[in-house]
């Protein structure tokens, strides 16, 4: 049985259909030429107070809507609309576990009027990685380098951007990495193909700035202010050197699918500390967990909860 068994419904341009009958054509411009932009977002099932909390949902459409701009592409929804849509979808599908939440906006129909664009929201069970044991991954620099924003924006989440992640954990996998790290064109330190990185060098937090090709993550935003709010540690955003990344003491991967927090052991097989993930990293990752789970009172406006009560 899959997981996608368990899910009835999705949202399509202001209805809610069937799993099974949300497709689009053979023609689309989104399936020929990757013509859409989307969202990566997560709703976490909180057991003890038996409630499912969408984390930073308005951030995560602000930045979709902004992606749409970059793309000339016309939402016929508000961002209100889509939130809306999302809790509805949510609470519909009964869902009361860990959510991944994907809203697409595309072109979906060649044969419709020329501006016409589609709006799609699917949601299914994906369990969060931050309770367990993470031994953390084996990484290579990539052969390949991030697009920089005059060939095609990496700021923005447009569907075609990810034939790179194709690209380079493609050719990580073979040869035997766990992951990749991408460099600039001009060779800083970018992003991993679906993560945002940082390196921590002498207890101090360092992450490439935005304008080394990274999409902006909503996961790095949230951790750059609550590294220092909450553990009082130094966080830096600047250019960042390849050989930055084999002389750093940690390095975590950070994203809201399938990174969350994730510890760097090794990159092109040069060990950072003792093949185990560091103290800080370990220290962000529990931060982050009672972030999401709506533990932290400070930031609970940073949560959408689903049901009532
Ligand atoms: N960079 C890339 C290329 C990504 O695909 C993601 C995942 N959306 C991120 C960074 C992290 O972004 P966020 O924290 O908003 O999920």
């Amino acid at each position: 049985m899959s997981i996608w068994d368990r899910v009835r419904y999705v949202w399509m341009n202001g209805d809610f259909v069937d799993w099974r009958e949300a497709t689009v054509h053979l023609s689309s411009p989104v399936v020929n030429m990757g013509l859409g932009v989307f969202e990566g977002i997560r709703a976490y099932w909180n057991p003890r107070i038996k409630q499912l909390n969408v984390f930073r949902l308005r951030d995560h459409l602000n930045r979709l809507f902004d992606s749409a701009k970059v793309h000339r592409m016309h939402v016929p929804f508000s961002k209100g609309d889509i939130e809306k849509a999302v809790v509805e979808l949510l609470s519909s599908n009964n869902f009361r576990e860990d959510i991944y939440i994907r809203p697409i906006i595309y072109r979906g129909n060649l044969w419709q009027e020329e501006e016409s664009i589609d709006t799609g929201i699917y949601a299914g069970p994906r369990a969060t990685r931050l309770k367990g044991v993470d031994k953390g991954v084996r990484c290579c620099v990539s052969g390949w380098r991030r697009m920089s924003d005059s060939i095609l924006p990496a700021r923005v989440k447009a569907c075609g951007n990810y034939l790179q992640y194709h690209y380079a954990m493609s050719e990580a996998l073979a040869s035997g990495f766990d992951n990749t790290i991408l460099l600039t064109v001009s060779g800083k330190v970018s992003e991993s193909p679906g993560a945002n990185i940082f390196l921590i060098r002498d207890g101090v937090l360092i992450t490439p700035s935005i304008t080394s090709d990274i999409l902006e993550g909503v996961t790095r935003n949230t951790l750059i202010r609550t590294i220092r709010e909450k553990l009082d540690l130094e966080v830096v955003e600047r250019e960042v050197d390849r050989t930055e990344l084999y002389v750093a003491d940690e390095i975590f991967f950070c994203g809201t699918g399938g990174g969350e927090v994730t510890p760097v052991i090794s990159v092109d097989n040069i060990l950072l500390g003792n093949e185990e993930p560091g103290e800080i990293t370990e220290r962000v990752r529990s931060l982050y967990l009672s972030l999401v789970l709506g533990e932290v009172e400070k930031y609970k406006d940073w949560l959408t909860p689903i049901y009532e009560g």
